[in-house]
């Protein structure tokens, strides 16, 4: 998919405020500092359409782009934070869980992780839960140019066989740096095959 036009919608404080579910809307979430806005901009060719590093503890809100004026993309707040207070933590999770539940327009959500780390647990319960509510999700690694092939490859392999503990089927993997700008390219093929664009 080329992208024509990429445009700011509107930030929301809660899934109600969220533009009118017009359109299909897919979805990127992961663990702060993952590596999402920068992914985000890579994708979209955009420096700074997504604020990158944005400071964890700031208010939390949905964030809709327009793209070639027919398709939303909506940056989802970070989650596990562990410098915030727990009850704020409780609130990114009731705005994250209701959007994800209540959205109707939503078609599929890509949950970011940094292909450095072994599986993490507030990852893993997260995919968990979207299995577990119907919710479609695939898996993103990101910042794949920090290790070598084989190691991508290796940590690949390490985070299947642990879903695979839990799963039965496998939800689709994109392999991605924004560094190098690559995979993003796969992720837009899967947002063009699902939709009659
Ligand atoms: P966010 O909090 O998930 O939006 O993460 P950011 O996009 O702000 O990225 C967090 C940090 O990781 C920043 O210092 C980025 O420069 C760095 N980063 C993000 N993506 C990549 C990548 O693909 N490769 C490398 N080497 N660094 C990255």
């Amino acid at each position: 998919m080329v992208i024509k036009t990429a445009e700011f919608v509107k930030s929301s404080q809660k899934w109600q405020d969220c533009p009118e579910p017009t359109m299909p809307e897919y979805a990127f979430i992961g663990r702060s500092n993952v590596g999402k806005s920068s992914l985000i901009n890579a994708m979209m060719n955009h420096k700074d359409l997504a604020k990158t590093s944005q400071t964890p503890g700031k208010t939390q809100l949905i964030n809709h782009f327009l793209v070639n004026e027919n398709w939303y993309l909506t940056d989802l707040p970070g989650y596990g934070y562990a410098k915030v207070s727990k009850s704020l933590r409780k609130d990114f999770e009731k705005l994250i869980t209701n959007y994800i539940l209540n959205r109707k327009n939503l078609v599929n959500l890509f949950v970011l992780v940094d292909i450095r780390h072994t599986p993490q647990k507030i990852d893993l319960e997260f995919m968990q839960w979207l299995g577990e509510s119907g919710v479609p999700f695939s898996i993103v690694f990101t910042k794949a140019d920090k290790l070598k092939s084989g190691g991508v490859d290796r940590n690949v392999e390490v985070y299947k066989n642990e879903l695979l503990q839990a799963w039965e089927d496998l939800p689709d993997l994109y392999v991605t740096s924004a560094e190098k700008k690559e995979g993003g390219d796969l992720i837009l093929k899967f947002i063009q095959k699902t939709n009659d664009f």
